[in-house]
């Protein structure tokens, strides 16, 4: 089935290139996925204590192995090396917490009916694939793979084409933390040979986090196969700044939310929406602050702006760019470009005709738009097909909290970034995707809630 042989992963940072793998023939991912399914059946078995245990040891290896893991990561996709360190670091709390909480998500719930006892059964379901992107190649992963794993499923993973090496990193973590073989393997298909896989009775349900392409192209295969999907799609956040903002606290916050994995986050603050009277001085320090930024070698540990994922994102971004300005944009700072390297760039002058505005842009771009009021602000904030989140700075938190309801977005942040967190819900709604990851819920995505109800 696989059309190409293989997959040549390059260093984005150098252009040199790293390592050349093999692609799975049919019979060896036929394997694969007979023995995940005989896994399961043991796998299932298992008390939670002693899949508790082994996320113990998990987040022992994770943080034993944390510099070797970001070393791989960094130089697959050229994220800054201390943000790969963090990232590691991250992985671990998401161990700690379903180590700690998963006992609690999955015990039976009672529910009074007219039964003698009649409660809620989550189940695991089977083997589940997860198609992942590059971005946060370690991240995304294990907040798919930890708690569908604890719920008592067995993972299949296709990762990024680019990031095959922590891949294969990650197949070998939980191998080395005790996990049964065929509890969590990773595959290296091309994209026909995973649509393909969905059909097969094996699979039980499959996650994409990746463009609304992709989950589109997915969701389809899956609905024909009636598998169920949770999807993780992209985002055109905003990020509304009002006249009472206190920019001295969160000017660096939501730089950040903007910057951070060099502008390569589905929730980062795509577009900045200020009004009127702070809008000069939120460009001018917001300027001072990405002059700041040190881009360079991402193996540095002072480079905050590594490389993008790969060269031909950069072109992506400059035709967005170009197009903007085309239509009346201003280039405030930025908009180089060199191989995967792409200047921290701010755009003023923006209207919401321009592709900044409209479209995911998926690198170091700030998009600035000056708007009256508040009012006007949420406006312009909902109008994006996207729905991960927006986030609001004011001091005004009673004012910021009547827009709760009307924020159609999975998530809503007064004075802080969107970000996710092992103890809260992540998630889009509209073109950003569906289902839940994270929190109980996200335990809760891949389980068969079963009704059983008896009488004496
Ligand atoms: P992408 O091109 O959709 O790739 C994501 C994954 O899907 C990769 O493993 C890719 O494989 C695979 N893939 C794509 N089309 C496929 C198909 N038809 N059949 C099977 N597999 C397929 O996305 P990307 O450019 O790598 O990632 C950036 C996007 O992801 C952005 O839109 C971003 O916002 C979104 N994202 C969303 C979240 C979230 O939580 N909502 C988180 C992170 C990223 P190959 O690498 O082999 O092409």
């Amino acid at each position: 089935m696989n059309t190409n042989a293989s997959i040549k992963t390059i260093n984005p940072y150098n252009n040199q290139f790293l390592k050349e793998y093999k692609l799975h023939t049919d019979s060896e991912l036929t394997q694969l996925l007979s023995t995940s399914n005989e896994t399961f059946y043991k796998w299932r078995q298992t008390s939670i204590k002693e899949r508790a245990r082994l996320l113990d040891n998990l987040a022992q290896i994770l943080e034993d192995d944390k510099h070797d893991l970001a070393e791989l990561m960094t130089v697959e996709m050229g994220k800054p090396i201390t943000q790969s360190i963090s990232e590691i670091e991250k992985c671990l709390t998401l161990c700690e917490f379903y180590a700690t909480n998963a006992d609690d998500f999955l015990a039976d719930e009672l529910i009074e009916t007219d039964a003698s006892e009649s409660f809620i059964s989550y189940d695991p379901l089977g083997p589940i694939l997860a198609i992942m992107p590059w971005n946060y190649p370690f991240w995304q992963v294990m907040r798919f793979a930890i708690p569908t794993l604890t719920a008592g499923n067995t993972a299949i993973l296709k990762h990024a084409s680019n990031v095959t090496g922590c891949a294969l990193a990650i197949e070998k973590l939980f191998e080395k933390a005790g996990y049964p073989k065929g509890c969590f393997t990773t595959i290296l298909a091309d994209h026909e040979t995973v649509e393909k896989l969905i059909e097969n009775d094996i699979i039980k349900a499959v996650t994409l986090t990746g463009s609304e392409k992709a989950g589109r192209s997915i969701a389809a295969t899956a609905g024909q196969y009636l598998k169920k999907t949770v999807l993780e799609l992209g985002g055109n956040n905003a990020c509304i700044v009002l006249d009472d903002a206190n920019l001295e606290k969160y000017m660096d916050t939501m730089v950040n939310a903007r910057m951070q994995n060099t502008g390569q986050s589905c929730i980062a603050a795509k577009r900045f929406i200020v009004t009127e009277n702070i809008y000069d001085t939120f460009v001018s320090q917001f300027k001072d602050k990405v002059a700041a930024l040190k881009c360079g070698d991402p193996m540095d540990k002072q480079t905050t702006i590594g490389t993008l994922a790969r060269a031909d994102l950069g072109d992506i971004l400059k035709k967005q760019i170009d197009d903007s300005v085309k239509l009346g944009a201003t280039i405030v700072t930025g908009n180089k470009q060199k191989d995967a390297y792409f200047e921290p760039t701010i755009i003023t002058n923006i209207t919401p005709k321009m592709p900044v505005f409209n479209e995911e842009t998926f690198g170091p771009v700030a998009v600035i738009m000056k708007v009256k009021n508040a009012e006007e602000a949420f406006k312009m904030a909902a109008l994006t097909k996207y729905g991960l989140g927006t986030m609001v700075f004011t001091q005004n938190i009673e004012m910021a909290e009547t827009y709760v309801d009307m924020v159609e977005d999975g998530a809503y942040f007064i004075n802080e970034l969107v970000k996710s967190d092992a103890r809260l819900p992540f998630g889009g709604t509209k073109a950003s995707g569906y289902g839940r990851e994270l929190s109980k819920e996200g335990i809760h995505e891949f389980v068969n809630r079963k009704t059983v109800f008896i009488k004496y």
